[in-house]
Formats: C-alpha cells, structure tokens, sequence
C-alpha cells in the first residue's frame, strides 16, 4: 500500500487549501449536496483518505459502505485500467461484452439460495430497487409495494417515497409514489414492550396491517434492508426477517432484499440475510459492489426475472465495462483476502471497545451492529430520549482529530461506523481512542 497508513493532521480541519476549495464548491454546487467533512481529498487507500492540505484522516465511512476493499485497490486499479485503454463503452443492449455476464454469474452463485438466477445491471442503489419492483410488478400483476419504519431506499421518485424519513430525503418533494404501504421494524432497542418481544409483536404487526389494510394478494414486493442503514443501523430482532419472508413466501409476494448497504462482506457475511439463513426472491446490491465505480445490480429467481419482456429492463450506462472489470476486481479481492473474516474481526475489535464505553458513558444508549457495520446511539442520559445534539458535538471533535465518522439515524442521534475492511488494526485502535476522548469531553 503505497499510502501511509497513518493519522497525520497537519492544519486546521479543513485546512487553507479545502476552505479555498469549499468556497468555489459553494459558488458552483447548490447548497442541497451536502457535506459531511469538508477537506477535498486528493488521495485514499487502505483505512486513510488524504485531503489538499496534506492531511491524513482515519477512514471510518468507506465513502458510505462503499469502499470496502479500499480505495484503489490494487486489483480494481489494475483492471480498470486495462479496460479504459481497450473500450470504455459500446452498451450493453446494444452489443455485449463479457464482463457483465461475468459480473451476473458471479452474483448468480454469490447470493443467497441455490436456485436459478438472472442478474441486470445499472447504475446506482435506488435504480436496483426501482428495477426490483418493476420486475416484481410485472411478474405478480399486483401494485402495492410495502417497506418499513426506518428504511431507505434512496432518492430517486419511487425510493424516496419507499424511504421513511421526511427530512432530508423527502421533505418539500412530493407528490410520493402511489401504492406504498409502510409498516413496523422491528427495532429492539426502542420496542415499546422491550427487546424480548420485539420480533413477534413486530412481525404481527406488520402481517396484520399489509393483511388488513392492504390485502396480501395485492402485494406485488415486500422491500427490506436486513440491517437498516440510514435508518440507524437497526438490526431487526432475531426471528423478524424469517417471519417476514415466511409471510411474503405463503401469499405470493417477492421478497426484495436492499443489501446496498449491508452487502460484500461488510457484516462478517458476504450478504447480511445469510446470518437467519433467509433467501430473498430478489437481492438488491450496489454500493460495496465495485469499489467506487458506479454500478448496482439486482438479482432474482429466473421465473421472475425472465418474465419480463424483451427491452422492458435495461439502460444506457448499466453494467459498464469499467465498473464490470471493477466489480470482479472486488470479489477477487474479497475471497483472497478473506474480507469476511475481516469484517468478522473489526467487529470483534469494535463492539467490546464500544460497549465498555457505554457503561462509562451515560450518553451511549445502545451498542450494535455485526462486523464492519457497527452503531452506537445516544440518548439524553438515563433515558431513551434522542441526543443529536451530543451526536452533533462528538462528530465535530472526530473530525477535527482526523478521524471521519458519519451519523444516521431516524433522529440523527446514531454514530455509524463503516471502516474499509482493509483498514490496519493500529488504525482501527487510534480511530476508538480519539471517539472515546470526544465522548468523554461532552
Ligand atoms: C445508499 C442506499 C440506497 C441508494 O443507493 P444510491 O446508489 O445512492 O442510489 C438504497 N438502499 C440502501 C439500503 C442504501 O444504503
């Protein structure tokens, strides 16, 4: 790795040179893209992004789950660029290359369940579930679509509406999409009744309303992240997802995974759903897919999937040549390098660290998570009370000690850990120091 791997913080955060660039960024860009950290990066690798101003910060986002094998990953780096120097586009549909068939049988044998799989391709997450649905439209003949409290889904006109949060994703931005019925998650740490019961009462709940309000057989798609991700990393009780997908499997539904978030190994599985042993109908992917570059992926039953008539699925740029050499690049990287055992590791590494904070800190309501896909959430202490104020004030001080977190969450009271799985471990150290020192100066 030819980067240093280690914290180096060398001005202010940001420093001249990014608040030079951050005030062009202000003249050009609309205020509606945000920023999270506002030092311009120049370069990244292993578990450091460097910025203009010869800054190096702890990376503990991957760019939002995307960079799981890292930044310019040697095998990523070495494909890509052989393929920009051969084609760099002629469209799929239009006449076909061997990558993305590749790319689509690897998905095919990845995925959870052994039965017979078609894959497509196309560009971004909420394009992947806007595609699930048309699919599991087209081959039920049913309309409604169902999602749950917490979820995302992304920003595009039908995700926004599936997404559950008002502000920022949704607010101002109606009229939302017809036919989308939201339901309970089961959220242990905020269940009414407590975590004991929260599976079943939330199943029932759910069954109930999509039984009762909605009609089980108009229900084309029930859609669910396994772990939800900006909606707080919220791992749904054990024994939810089963009973979700049991429902949807007696009722004729198509249960669509979005494992844009929780996929490649980024919870210490390749897929999130394999730790309940549940099989998805369709398996939405993108984000850890192909180390950066732009591409999705759904991935479903072939009698599903093949339903759907010639020209009714596809687009310009989906499955292009650079992200398909990327995306094998990736998976060769993850099996080589055991990726899965890594996100297994920081786990382990993370969640003790993490929970002997909580019982030194009041503010720290709840510890969760599973491998590389790690959450704390803050309260007012002694309550259940949201603090995103404190979540607010401990980002700050992360980010002016090098250290890149982001924040989640339904109240925007969560701190969400997603480190490259490449990350060294002396980072990984540094990086809990400086958060458990920004959480005892609240
Ligand atoms: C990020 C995300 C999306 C949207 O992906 P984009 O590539 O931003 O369109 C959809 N679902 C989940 C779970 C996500 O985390």
């Amino acid at each position: 790795m030819s980067i240093p791997q280690e914290r180096r913080v060398v001005t202010a955060i940001p420093g001249p040179k990014s608040q030079e660039l951050l005030a062009r960024k202000q003249a050009a860009v609309p205020s509606g893209i945000g920023t999270t950290l506002p030092v311009f990066v120049t370069r990244a690798g292993g578990g450091v992004v460097q910025d203009a101003d010869g800054n190096s910060l702890i990376d503990f986002g991957s760019g939002i789950a995307v960079t799981n094998v890292g930044n310019a990953a040697p095998k990523v780096v070495e494909r890509v660029t052989r393929q920009v120097a051969d084609f760099t586009h002629t469209c799929f549909m239009v006449t076909p290359y061997e990558s993305y068939v590749a790319v689509c049988e690897k998905l095919n044998e990845l995925t959870p369940g052994d039965h017979d799989k078609r894959t497509f391709l196309v560009n971004s997450g909420a394009e992947a579930v806007e595609n699930a649905v048309k699919v599991a439209r087209h081959a039920t003949g049913r309309q409604a679509v169902v999602v749950f409290d917490h979820g995302y889904h992304g920003r595009t006109l039908l995700t926004m509406t599936l997404t559950a949060k008002n502000m920022p994703y949704k607010h101002r931005f109606g009229p939302f999409a017809p036919e989308v019925y939201r339901v309970p998650l089961a959220y242990p740490f905020r269940w009414p009744t407590g975590p004991e019961n929260c599976a079943e009462e939330a199943a029932a709940q759910a069954i109930d309303m999509i039984s009762k309000q909605v009609g089980a057989e108009n229900v084309a798609a029930v859609v669910i992240e396994p772990i939800a991700g900006e909606g707080g990393f919220i791992e749904p009780a054990k024994g939810f997802l089963p009973r979700i997908a049991e429902f949807c499997r007696d009722n004729g539904i198509v249960f669509v995974a979005d494992e844009v978030q929780t996929g490649f190994a980024r919870t210490g599985t390749l897929f999130a759903c394999e730790d309940e042993g549940v099989v998805p109908d369709i398996i939405v992917t993108a984000k850890g897919i192909a180390g950066g570059l732009p591409l999705a992926a759904v991935t479903g039953r072939a009698e599903l999937m093949d339903k759907v008539h010639v020209g009714g699925l596809g687009g310009t740029y989906g499955g292009n040549p650079l992200a398909c050499e990327a995306a094998l690049g990736v998976l060769e990287t993850i099996a080589e390098e055991d990726l899965v055992g890594r996100a297994r590791r920081i786990g382990e590494i993370m969640l003790p660290r993490l929970r002997a904070m909580k019982e030194r800190f009041g503010v720290i309501g709840d510890v969760r998570g599973r491998g590389a896909m790690i959450a704390i959430e803050l309260v007012v202490p002694g309550t259940k009370e949201p603090n995103p104020t404190a979540v607010q004030e401990v980002v700050k001080r992360c980010h002016a000690e090098g250290l890149l977190v982001l924040t989640a969450g339904t109240y925007g009271n969560v701190l969400r850990f997603l480190p490259p799985l490449v990350i060294p471990e002396h980072l990984l150290d540094e990086g809990l120091g400086i958060l458990e020192k920004a959480i005892a100066a609240l």
